[in-house]
């Protein structure tokens, strides 16, 4: 008996379950049905022109899709044309919200820094001519990576990149009539940086222009970095070991030396003459355009700009568009005694 009991305890209690597992889907139903016509019966016409037509896929134009080239992404060698990866470039280089000129003006120097790649061997030997590596090649991002970044402006930043690439199709920034090394940054200190104050060797394009971009249109174009004593002596002892930083922190860095553009050309560190890109890189300052002091017991640093200064200001390209330059204005004023044409003699690796 008291087994039968349980037994019809159980099954009731089944069919409790049963029952308000049913109401379970068949609520949402009974809430749903009525609007059903209303969900997918469209009734009334569809307004086409509300609807954006889907941009088609990337054509290059006829210079960039002639050249195929071979895209190291982590491990995965990509091939596409100039082109194609020239607007992945844009995407992920400059801000698509920037003028359409100064886009222009990004798309020609990547371009150019591509070809002179190219031409010069490039950093991936036999395995590949450039990567999508920022610090080794230039930065790089697909289309669907680039839109998911974009949100609801996608279609109009695409088509503004797109544009820059196809309306410049095949043109390179020249110097004896082949491509130059077109480095670039993102804003300069109000003048870019001499080729041989940051690097080993001076380029006779790449030297110290004017750039018009003002703290007020560039983000963070004032920045400031804090180090206690022990940060500041680990970084710096670990980029010139021979420095002696046995007195105060205020006494390691000293006799600063500025070139035309305001930045630091040199430094002595602990007794040690540095460039001062180096001891930008050593402390990750936003650019070598420092000073610094003593402030509460922590030594802080006041940058200007961003990047190392040499050739095109990205933020300085932008101003200029602004102002109604178009993108070989830019490009003439960034990079001394260039011109901006279409090379065809494209090298054949
Ligand atoms: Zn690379």
């Amino acid at each position: 008996m008291r087994r039968n009991r349980r037994e019809s305890q159980v099954s009731q209690s089944i069919a409790v379950s049963a029952l308000l597992l049913a109401a379970l889907f068949l609520l949402p139903l009974a809430v749903v049905v009525p609007f059903r016509s209303a969900l997918f019966d469209r009734e009334e016409p569809v307004d086409e022109t509300e609807q954006e037509p889907p941009l088609p896929p990337f054509a290059a134009g006829e210079r960039d899709a002639a050249r195929s080239l071979r895209v190291l992404d982590g491990e995965t060698v990509l091939e596409m044309d100039l082109g194609t990866y020239l607007a992945g470039v844009v995407r992920a280089e400059m801000p698509a919200s920037f003028e359409p000129e100064a886009l222009k003006a990004q798309a020609v120097a990547a371009r150019t820094y591509t070809l002179y790649k190219l031409q010069t061997g490039g950093n991936h030997g036999e395995s590949a001519d450039v990567c999508t590596d920022h610090t080794c090649c230039q930065a790089y991002l697909d289309e669907e990576s680039a839109r998911a970044n974009w949100g609801e402006s996608a279609d109009a930043c695409e088509a503004k990149v797109e544009a820059a690439v196809r309306d410049t199709d095949g043109e390179a920034i020249l110097y004896g009539g082949v491509p130059i090394l077109a480095v670039f940054h993102s804003s300069s200190a109000g003048l870019t940086r001499a080729a041989g104050e940051v690097w080993v060797n001076d380029l006779p394009y790449l030297q110290p222009v004017s750039s018009p971009e003002s703290g007020d249109r560039v983000p963070n174009y004032y920045s400031r970095m804090e180090f206690t004593a022990e940060e500041l002596k680990a970084r710096l002892q670990a980029a010139f070991p021979e420095a002696d930083l046995s007195g105060g922190m205020e006494t390691w860095l000293k006799d600063p030396a500025a070139d035309g553009a305001g930045s630091v050309s040199t430094v002595s560190v602990g007794g040690v003459r540095a460039k001062g890109t180096q001891v930008r890189a050593a402390l990750g300052l936003r650019s070598a355009c420092f000073t610094w002091e003593v402030q509460d017991g922590e030594m802080v640093f006041f940058v200007t700009g961003y990047g190392h200064g040499v050739g095109l200001s990205q933020y300085g390209a932008a101003a200029m568009a602004a102002a109604g330059a178009d993108y070989r204005e830019i490009l003439t004023h960034y990079y001394t005694g260039v011109t901006v044409e279409p090379f065809t003699n494209f090298p054949q690796v």
